[in-house]
């Protein structure tokens, strides 16, 4: 079974599964830029929080 980025199609190799499918995961660059996304996130709504 193929695994690829559900973000950006990067192919992160292979798991254990049908040839025929594929199975998403998210790759190391994608999860940094999920990180930083979702502490953005938190602090646009802590910034809303104070006012
Ligand atoms: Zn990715």
């Amino acid at each position: 079974m193929k695994v690829i980025c559900a973000w950006c199609k990067k192919d992160l190799g292979t798991t254990e599964g049908p040839e025929d499918q594929i199975s998403h995961g998210m790759c190391d660059e994608c999860k940094v830029q999920f990180d930083e996304d979702l502490k953005k996130l938190k602090e646009e709504r802590d910034k809303n929080k104070k006012k």
